[in-house]
């Protein structure tokens, strides 16, 4: 799920609206240190490892689980590629590792203000996660501060 935020700047007034959640094929990010978001691809485009099970009319589309050896790992030029084009950015696909995101997060970089990219699910806050309240990045774009005053505007369902 998705959602949107209206927000107030208590420190200099700005009002802004900030949504969360990102989309079906992306994942938001959002710098620690200046609240600037950017994106990552939400799944591996590679056939998924856990196989796939439809419903029988549909048998003919079965997949077999892939074991660990058998799963395609893309290399850190594939990576920037997929970084870097999201039409190739899936709903579907496969799971990444953990060393593949680590991976695309070194090539992305930090973020001009020399911030680092951070997510917001990183910290459990089951506020955060039932769309209660803005996630713990969220800043003023105006001043930056992280004093602000919210108030759902809108969920948006996957
Ligand atoms: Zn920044
Ligand atoms: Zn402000």
């Amino acid at each position: 799920m998705a959602y949107s935020f209206h927000c107030a700047c208590i420190e200099c007034n700005y009002e802004f609206s900030s949504s969360q959640g990102g989309g079906f094929t992306w994942y938001d990010y959002y710098c620690d240190q200046c609240g600037t978001a950017t994106t990552f691809p939400r799944r591996a485009p590679r056939p998924n490892r856990l196989g796939v099970k439809p419903p029988f009319v549909l048998r003919s589309r079965e997949r077999a689980a892939i074991s660990a050896e058998d799963i395609t790992r893309f290399n850190e030029e594939e990576l920037h590629e997929i970084l870097n084009n999201p039409t190739l950015w899936t709903k579907w696909g496969d799971a990444w590792d953990d060393f593949e995101q680590e991976a695309m997060l070194k090539l992305k970089g930090a973020c001009n203000c020399g911030g680092e990219w951070r997510s917001p699910s990183e910290v459990r806050d089951e506020q955060q996660e039932r769309g209660n309240k803005p996630h713990w990045l969220t800043r003023c774009p105006n001043c930056r501060s992280k004093q602000i005053k919210y108030s759902l505007s809108k969920v948006i369902t996957d």
